[in-house]
């Protein structure tokens, strides 16, 4: 049965073992794919492979690409809210602001 794979990032995801099938290696950091998998009938497991181990999958480029799409927006999105506060001088936008900011350092 075909897998369907998972893209994440291991800072802030976790799935199963984190041992990965290929090299059988803990992933402890950047990203890594997962799919659940059966054993038996209603038994499940998830199984991990390190995104290094698994190149070959084009589901990678795809999932790099939204990531970049959505830092990209978000970057956008701050510079304006930074402007807006800038020249109305308003403290309401704060939490959104902080809030993006760290988002931003936590996307690879
Ligand atoms: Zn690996």
């Amino acid at each position: 049965m075909k897998k369907h794979w998972q893209y994440a990032n291991s800072r802030g995801t976790s799935a199963g073992s984190m041992i990965c099938q290929l090299c059988g290696k803990r992933i402890e950091q950047g990203l890594f794919r997962y799919a659940m998998t059966y054993k038996g009938y209603e038994d499940h497991v998830y199984v991990c492979q390190h995104q290094e181990c698994s190149k070959s999958d084009a589901g990678w480029v795809a999932y790099v690409a939204t990531k970049h799409e959505a830092k990209r927006k978000m970057k956008e999105r701050l510079k304006a809210f930074k402007e807006f506060k800038t020249k109305w001088d308003t403290i309401e936008l704060d939490e959104d602001i902080e809030y993006m900011e760290e988002s931003l350092k936590r996307i690879a």
